[in-house]
C-alpha cells in the first residue's frame, strides 16, 4: 500500500451470485483498502470471475450489496463505474499507434488531439514504453503490448483496476517480469488493484492480500506469508503451495501442539485450531520443513523411508519417498557435489513447523 493512495475501498456486504438453481457466490463479506494490491486467487470456476464481474459493473448481486468508495454499485453503468477492467485477451487497434490506443478512451471524452497525445505520453512513460509510442501494436512484443493495455486503463483514470488474468497469455519470463512491472505501477499509482488468478505464484509474489477462494465461497484472506504459512484449512493448506498430506486422529494435546496417530506413526505437531483427542485430522508437512536425517540423529519426529526417484528442479531437488504405503516430497539443497540420498533413509521435522488441521475439502491440483 502507498502513502498517496489515490484508490478506493471496496466493500462486498453478503453479495451473492446465482445463476438459476446454481449458487456461483455464496452470501461473500470481504472489504479491500484503497490503494491495496489484492488478488483473489482459485481453482478454475470456483467463482473468482464472478465476483470481479460485480465490480466491474456485467454483473449485479442476486442479494446484498457492493459498494466502491462508499458508494453502492448496484444498477450503475459499467461506464460510469470508478473502474478500468484488463481481460487476459486484450485487443489493440491494429492500425493506430500505441500512443492512440491509449488514448482512445479520452477522446471518447472530448479531450483535443494534442492533450490527448500528451496524456499518453505520460502514462506510456509510467509503463516504460515511451521509445515506442508511434509504433504500431504489430511492432510490439506480447509483454509490451500488455503495458499499453495497462497504461490505456489508467487512462481512465480509475479509482480500482480491475485484472483478469491479465498474464496468463504470457510465456513463463514475460510473466514473471510483468508481475515485477505490475506491481511497481500499483505502487506508484497508488491504485486499488483487484487481481484474479488461478496462479499461486502470481498472488504470493505481488499482493498485499490474498483472498483465496473455493467453489463460491471465500476460504481465506490474509497477507502472502499468512496464507502460506497459516493457512486456515484443509483446502488452503493443499492449494496454496506444495504439502504432504497425513490422515489420522489425534491422540492427545498440550499447550498449543498435539500428537497424532497415523499409518506412518504418531507425530507432534502444531494444533492451532484447537483440536482434541479423538478428533480426525489431516496433519501437513511442506517438502521444505522435512529433513534427511544423518545415521542415528535423533529428532521429535522420525520417518523411515525409502526413496523412490529425485526430480531435478534446479536450484533445489524435490526427493519423492515411500513411508508407510505412502508417497512424501522433501526438497534438498541441490549443490551438485553430493551423491544423492537412496535406499532406506530416516526423516524428521519439528513440531512447529507441521500444522494439524481439521479434516476437510483438498484441492486436487
Ligand atoms: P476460471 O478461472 O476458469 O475463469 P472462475 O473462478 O473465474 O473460473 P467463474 O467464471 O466466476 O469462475 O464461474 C463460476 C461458476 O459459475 C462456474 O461454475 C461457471 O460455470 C458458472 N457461471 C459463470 N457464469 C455463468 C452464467 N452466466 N450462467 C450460468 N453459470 C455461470
Amino acid at each position: 500500500m502507498t502513502d498517496q493512495s489515490t484508490g478506493k475501498a471496496i466493500e462486498f456486504d453478503r453479495a451473492s451470485v446465482r445463476f438459476g438453481q446454481f449458487q456461483a457466490v455464496q452470501p461473500t463479506d470481504l472489504r479491500i483498502e484503497p490503494g491495496e494490491f489484492f488478488s483473489i486467487l482459485g481453482p478454475s470456476g470456483c467463482g473468482k470471475t464472478t465476483l470481479l464481474r460485480l465490480l466491474s459493473g456485467f454483473l449485479d448481486p442476486t442479494a446484498g450489496d457492493v459498494r466502491i468508495g462508499g458508494q453502492s454499485m448496484v444498477g450503475i453503468d459499467p461506464s460510469i463505474r470508478p473502474t478500468a477492467l484488463i481481460f487476459q485477451n486484450l485487443a489493440l487497434f491494429p492500425l493506430m499507434p500505441i500512443w492512440e490506443n491509449v488514448a482512445f478512451g479520452l477522446e471518447m471524452r472530448g479531450w483535443s488531439r494534442a492533450r490527448r497525445r500528451d496524456r499518453a505520453y505520460e502514462l506510456l512513460a509510467t509503463v516504460a514504453l515511451s521509445d515506442h509510442a508511434e509504433k504500431m501494436p504489430a511492432q510490439l512484443s506480447g509483454g509490451q503490448k500488455q503495458r499499453v493495455a495497462i497504461a490505456r486503463a489508467l487512462a481512465v483514470e480509475p479509482s480500482v483496476l480491475l485484472l483478469d488474468e491479465p498474464l496468463s497469455a504470457l510465456d513463463l519470463k514475460l510473466r514473471q517480469h510483468m508481475r515485477a512491472e505490475l506491481k511497481q505501477i500499483q505502487a506508484r499509482t497508488g491504485i486499488t488493484f483487484v487481481y484474479i488468478t488461478h496462479d499461486q505464484g502470481e498472488a504470493l509474489t505481488m499482493s498485499d492480500r490474498v483472498a483465496v477462494m473455493n467453489r463460491g465461497r471465500i476460504m481465506q484472506v490474509g497477507s502472502p506469508d499468512d496464507i502460506y504459512d497459516r493457512p486456515a484449512n484443509a483446502f488452503v493448506a493443499t492449494f496454496v503451495g506444495e504439502t504432504n498430506a497425513l490422515a489420522g486422529k489425534l491422540a492427545s494435546t498440550a499447550e498449543g501442539l498435539a500428537l497424532m496417530e497415523t499409518p506412518l506413526g504418531g507425530f507432534r505437531a502444531a494444533n492451532p485450531k484447537g483440536l482434541r483427542a479423538g478428533d480426525e485430522a489431516i496433519l501437513f508437512l511442506r517438502p521444505e520443513k522435512l529433513r534427511l536425517l544423518a545415521p542415528g540423529e535423533a529428532t521429535e519426529n522420525h520417518i523411515p523411508a525409502r526413496v523412490l526417484r529425485r526430480d531435478m528442479e534446479g536450484a533445489w531437488s524435490t526427493l519423492v519417498v515411500e513411508a508407510g504405503g505412502q508417497e512424501l516430497k522433501l526438497h534438498l539443497a541441490h549443490d551438485g557435489r553430493e551423491a544423492p540420498p537412496s535406499g532406506e533413509i530416516a526423516l524428521g521435522f519439528s513440531a512447529t513447523e507441521a500444522m494439524i488441521l481439521p479434516k476437510g475439502e483438498m484441492s486436487d491440483d
